[in-house]
């Protein structure tokens, strides 16, 4: 078993519903969604926070808004509408320690949220 959470649903030793399954990025229902679509989009390689992500500059951040954009298309969400949030660091409630975009639609969004 993997230490890292994300990187098991990624090597697909930890299960979980998969929605686009990429050679670099993976496609996930959140196990607690908050909205009718609530999808986690994350890299197969590890990094810790988005930030680092970009940092590292292969073009893999683009990668995952355009999986994002995938998910959100075959959810039917493109029209009206969805959120890309990338949590990172404890105050923002990052939870996970390896990058993820929460896409988020099919509700109105309010902000701030509660
Ligand atoms: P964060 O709070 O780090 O931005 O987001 C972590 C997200 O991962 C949360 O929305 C949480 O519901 C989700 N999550 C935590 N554990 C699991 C899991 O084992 N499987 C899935 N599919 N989602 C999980
Ligand atoms: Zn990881």
């Amino acid at each position: 078993m993997p230490d890292c959470l994300f990187c098991g649903i990624a090597a697909g030793q930890i299960p979980a519903t998969l929605v686009v399954d990429g050679k670099r990025a993976v496609a996930f229902r959140d196990l607690n969604p908050q909205a009718p679509t609530h999808v986690l989009v994350v890299p197969r390689d590890h990094f810790p926070n988005v930030a680092a992500l970009a940092a590292a500059g292969d073009g893999l951040l683009d990668e995952l808004v355009a999986v994002a954009r995938e998910v959100a298309d075959a959810e039917g969400i493109e029209a009206t509408g969805y959120r890309i949030v990338f949590n990172t660091g404890q105050e923002a409630g990052q939870t996970v320690g390896h990058v993820h975009a929460h896409v988020l639609g099919g509700r109105p969004m309010t902000w701030p949220p509660g």
